[in-house]
């Protein structure tokens, strides 16, 4: 079953598109099932679920968290633990996380998220404030910028998505023709289950998909 999803989607995918398998409330069993498919990059939002699965999964997995951050949280264990961190929306995550590489050596890839709906109580940066954000964040020696994630809405006809990855599309390009220092605009990650095909048609290069792979999730 999940097998069979991950080829599926794979299949359809075109070709420079990435799957992120969104993994939260999902067994260590079922993402090994998923990566057997051919997921190669895991998307965690929890850090402990991460850790549970963690330890059972091949080194050549990359991880991709890309939940709520908050400074508290920004531990040792997600800087050790994650390959990219797609969801920095603040000068103060994105230093936490900066000096958190710094002690172990390591230079950290990174999205940065935008609230493309401008929905007030949604995480992400606002589409106006994503060029002067950027700008400061392109300082920072253990971070590196590439690309821009959204979320969009995860409910109602996925059509209503289409203007969210459009702006977040635009942005994506004015950011890259600047040519900033340190800034690589590489990866557009937007699209979930019910809306990745309309995300592809708009841009994005980056996928994360959970119930489509592993179904429901009871909550
Ligand atoms: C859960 C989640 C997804 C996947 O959502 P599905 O609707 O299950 O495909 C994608 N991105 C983020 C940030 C998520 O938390």
């Amino acid at each position: 079953m999940i097998k069979d999803n991950v080829k599926a989607i794979l299949a359809e995918l075109p070709d420079g598109v990435n799957l992120v398998a969104a993994v939260k409330k999902r067994t260590p069993q079922e993402i090994s099932q998923a990566i057997q498919a051919g997921v190669k990059i895991i998307g965690q939002n929890y850090i402990n679920e991460a850790k549970q699965a963690y330890t059972s999964i091949d080194r050549e997995t990359q991880w991709h968290f890309i939940g709520t951050m908050q400074k508290h949280n920004v531990r040792k264990s997600i800087v050790e633990m994650f390959d990219m961190i797609e969801t920095v929306d603040s000068w103060e995550i994105a230093k936490e996380i900066d000096q958190r590489c710094a002690q172990i050596n390591k230079v950290m890839p990174v999205l940065v998220e935008i609230n493309s709906g401008r929905e007030v109580q949604k995480s992400g940066v606002l589409p106006q404030n994503v060029g002067p954000l950027i700008k400061r964040l392109a300082f920072l020696k253990n971070l590196k910028i590439k690309g821009l994630m959204t979320m969009g809405p995860r409910f109602g006809d996925p059509e209503d998505s289409r203007p969210y990855f459009k702006e977040t599309r635009r942005i994506f390009e004015q950011l890259k023709k600047l040519n900033l220092p340190n800034v690589e605009m590489k990866y557009l990650s937007m699209g979930m289950s019910n809306s990745y095909k309309i995300a592809i048609e708009e841009g994005a290069n980056m996928v994360r998909i959970g119930t489509r792979i592993f179904g429901e999730r009871d909550y």
